[in-house]
This record gives structure tokens, C-alpha cells and sequence, in this order.
């Protein structure tokens, strides 16, 4: 099933085709102070099946310093997905920037030992530290990356 997806200022936008992974809240550093918020909710999608629309010359890139790669609108700042140095045939789609309303909780939290200290996490999904080995696999073992 494709999907597609806009930003804020509605200059970029992008489909994905495909199956898009169970969706999960990060709660690091990075999607904290980028998305000003406590989490992300992003899914992991195969880079191949992620196409921009319109727009591409809009988007830049920022390689975090854990070793990711972040791509947004330039013009709006809306975040599109980050690419996880561990996955790198994968991105970590940000579910926010769907036209049509994500309506899945999340199945996880991951990295949550850099949560924000106010946050009270009220659903029974599962928290991880860190991240789990990717593809996500609730049973894995955490890696040391936090992007
Ligand atoms: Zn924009
Ligand atoms: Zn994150």
C-alpha cells in the first residue's frame, strides 16, 4: 500500500510504497531537540521503496553525531525520517508527515533511559534503554546506538 506524505510549508512531498515496519516512540536526544517534543513516532521503511514527490530540492540533511542521517524541509523544518547508521538500507520514517492520519500506538519505546524526566509513559508497550537491534525485533538484544 503506498502512502504519501507532505511537510508543514506543503513544498515537499514524497510516497512510500510497501510494508511500513510496526511503529515505535523514540525518546532520544536527538528526535527530542529536533522535533521539540518527548518522542518521535517514526517506522522503519526500505530506503528503496521512499520516493521524493516534489520538493527535493528543498530537503536537507544532517548527520548526527551518533553516526545517523536526519532529512527535513529546509523552508519548514518538518522532519521526514533519519537514516539509522546501524540499518543503512533502512530509514526511520517519521509517521507525523502522513496525508492520511497514522492511527497506530506505538509498539515500543526505545532509548528510554534519555527520556525527558517530566514524561510519564501511560501505555503497557514495551521500553527499551537504548535501541534494539534493527529490524526491530522485541526479543534482540540492545546495541549501543542511540539514533
Ligand atoms: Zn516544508
Ligand atoms: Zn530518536
Amino acid at each position: 500500500m503506498a502512502r504519501t506524505g507532505t511537510c508543514l510549508c506543503g513544498e515537499v512531498r514524497y510516497r512510500v510504497d510497501g510494508e511500513i515496519g510496526p511503529p515505535v516512540a523514540c525518546h532520544c536526544q536527538y528526535c527530542r531537540r529536533g522535533h521539540g517534543a518527548p518522542f518521535s513516532l517514526v517506522a522503519l521503511v526500505l530506503r528503496s521503496q521512499f520516493v521524493w514527490l516534489e520538493g527535493e530540492e528543498h530537503v536537507r540533511r544532517f548527520d548526527t553525531p551518533g553516526g545517523g542521517r536526519r532529512e527535513f524541509c529546509s523552508l519548514c523544518g518538518t522532519r521526514f525520517f533519519n537514516g539509522p547508521r546501524i540499518a543503512p538500507e533502512s530509514i526511520s520514517l517519521v509517521l507525523a508527515s502522513f496525508d492520511e492520519e497514522w492511527t497506530q500506538a506505538p509498539v515500543a519505546h526505545v532509548n528510554v533511559e534519555t527520556k525527558a524526566p517530566w514524561h510519564i509513559i501511560a501505555d503497557e508497550a514495551p521500553q527499551y534503554p537504548r535501541l534494539p537491534r534493527l529490524p526491530f525485533d522485541p526479543d534482540s538484544e540492545p546495541s549501543d546506538s542511540r539514533d
